[in-house]
C-alpha cells in the first residue's frame, strides 16, 4: 500500500492564477463583446530576439549531423555558457566566480523549488510577505513550513513589506536558518538598495543563516546603487545562493534556461555541529542524480544573449517593457492611485482606493474596464489592499487599458 506524502494535503487547492482564470472566464461568458486585456500573469509577450533565434537554428542544424550531434550534456551545463555567465554577468561587476560554482538549469522555478532538498527538513525559514508562492509551497511539500494556522505557517517567519516600511522588510529579531529574498521583487516591483542588502548579508553572517537570493529581475534594474548580484556585498559568498533566469531577461519563459550560483565557500553544518559541508558539493550530487541537463539548444540560445547584438537586442525589449511601466505609472498616478514599483522591475504594485480589498478591486477593474490584474492578497497576507499590474503586455494594449481605467475611474 502506497501512502501519500501528507504534506501535499496541506497545500491550498486554489491556485491563484486558476482562480483568476475562472473569474475572467465567467466575465467573458456574460460579456461576449468585450475584449479583455490582461495585465495579470507575469509572462512575457514579445518574441525572442534575432540573435537568439539564429543561435537556436544553428544548434538545431548541429543536431542533424552525426559529427556535430549532441547527446547528454554535462549536468552542470556546457562550459561555453558558464564561461559567458562568469565573464558577462559577474566579472564585469568585479565578482570572480569559478565555473564550478555555476549550475545551468531549466529555469529558476525548478531550482528555487528544489534547493531545499540539500538542507534538513526542520530548518526554520523566513520569507518576505507578499512573496512568490514557490518559496513557501515547496517548503510545505517537505514539511518544513509546519502547520497552517490563521493563514500562516508555524515554522515560517513572515517579514511584511508594507507601504509603511517602504516595502523594505525588517530584519528578524531572532535567528532564522534560511531566508528567501527576491530583488527586484515580484510582486511589489520594488528594489533593495545596496546598504539594505548589506544588512541582510551581515545578519546572515552573524546568525549562520542561508540566504536564497532570487535575482530573476536583475536585468530590469535601471537606477544606480541597486545591486545586480548579492555577491556585490562583501561576505555574501559565505552565506548566499543566487538564482538567475533568462525567462524575464530574454523572453525564455517557453525556452527554459537559467542558472544557480553556489560559491565553494558556502557551507552548512551537520546536526551534531562537528562538520561544515560545502553546499556546492551536495547540489552537484543532487543534480547528477535527478537532473540530466538543460537542452543544448536552450543553452546555445542563452549564450547568444551575451554577444554584442544579443545584448543590444534584449535591452531593447526590456526598455520596451519598462516603457510600458512608465506609461502605466504615469496614467495611474494621474488617476489619483498610489503606485509603487515599476522603476527597476516590470511590476506595478497599486494600492486599492479607500478600503477596497484586493479581490473586490480586481472584480471592479474587470467588470468596469475589462482589464485583468492580480489581487495582491494572493501573494500573502501583507498583499491585501493592493493589486499587481505587469508591464509585459503589448504597448497598444497597455495604452488601451489605461484609457479604459481612466474612463472608469473618472466616471
Ligand atoms: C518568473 C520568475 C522566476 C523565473 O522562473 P523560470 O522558472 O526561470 O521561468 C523566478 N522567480 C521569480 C520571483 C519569478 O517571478
Amino acid at each position: 500500500m502506497a501512502l501519500v506524502n501528507e504534506h501535499y494535503l496541506k497545500l491550498s487547492d486554489n491556485y491563484l492564477f486558476a482562480d483568476i482564470a475562472k473569474k475572467v472566464n465567467a466575465f467573458k461568458v456574460s460579456h461576449p463583446h468585450t475584449r479583455v486585456i490582461s495585465l495579470g500573469i507575469g509572462d512575457v509577450t514579445q518574441p525572442l530576439c534575432p540573435a537568439v533565434i539564429a543561435a537556436m537554428h544553428k544548434a538545431v542544424d548541429e543536431m542533424s549531423s552525426k559529427t556535430t550531434f549532441k547527446g547528454y550534456g554535462p549536468e552542470r551545463g556546457y562550459d561555453f555558457l558558464r564561461d559567458a555567465i562568469i565573464k558577462h554577468d559577474y566579472l564585469s561587476r568585479g565578482i570572480h566566480l569559478d565555473s564550478s560554482e555555476v549550475f545551468i538549469n531549466d529555469g529558476a522555478k525548478s531550482d528555487t523549488g528544489n534547493i531545499g532538498e540539500i538542507v534538513r527538513w526542520d530548518n526554520s525559514i523566513g520569507v518576505t510577505d507578499p512573496i512568490y508562492p514557490v518559496y513557501i509551497d515547496s517548503n510545505v511539500m517537505c514539511g518544513r513550513a509546519g502547520v497552517l494556522k490563521d493563514g500562516r505557517w508555524s515554522n515560517v517567519t513572515y517579514m511584511p513589506c508594507t507601504e509603511a516600511n517602504g516595502f523594505v522588510p525588517q530584519i528578524p529579531s531572532h535567528r532564522v536558518d534560511m531566508i528567501y529574498l527576491c530583488y527586484p521583487n515580484n510582486p511589489t516591483g520594488t528594489a533593495l538598495p545596496k546598504e539594505e542588502l548589506r544588512q541582510w548579508v551581515n545578519y546572515a553572517l552573524r546568525n549562520d543563516t542561508l540566504i536564497l537570493f532570487d535575482a530573476a529581475y536583475e536585468a530590469y534594474i535601471r537606477e544606480p546603487g541597486i545591486p545586480h548580484s548579492i555577491y556585490e556585498i562583501k561576505g555574501a559568498r559565505k552565506v548566499a545562493i543566487e538564482f538567475r533566469s533568462y525567462s524575464k531577461t530574454a523572453g525564455f519563459t517557453g525556452v527554459r534556461c537559467g542558472y544557480t550560483v553556489i560559491p565553494k565557500e558556502l557551507t552548512a553544518v551537520t546536526i551534531d555541529g562537528t562538520r561544515r559541508i560545502e553546499l556546492n558539493h551536495l547540489w552537484e550530487r543532487r543534480q547528477c542524480t535527478k537532473f540530466n541537463g538543460t537542452s543544448y539548444i536552450s543553452q546555445r540560445a542563452a549564450e547568444a544573449i551575451y554577444t554584442p547584438e544579443g545584448k543590444e537586442q534584449i535591452k531593447k525589449v526590456i526598455d520596451y517593457y519598462m516603457g510600458n511601466a512608465d506609461i502605466m505609472r504615469e496614467a495611474l498616478t494621474r488617476l489619483g492611485l498610489k503606485v509603487y514599483g515599476g522603476k527597476n522591475a516590470p511590476y506595478l504594485w497599486v494600492k486599492t482606493p479607500g478600503s477596497t480589498d484586493s479581490w473586490k478591486f480586481f472584480e471592479q477593474m474587470l467588470y468596469s474596464a475589462g482589464v485583468v490584474c492580480t489581487p495582491g492578497v494572493g501573494f500573502g497576507p501583507s498583499g491585501e489592499g493592493f493589486v499587481r499590474l505587469t508591464a509585459f503586455g503589448d504597448r497598444e494594449d497597455c495604452r488601451e487599458a489605461m484609457t479604459r481605467l481612466e474612463k472608469w475611474i473618472k466616471a
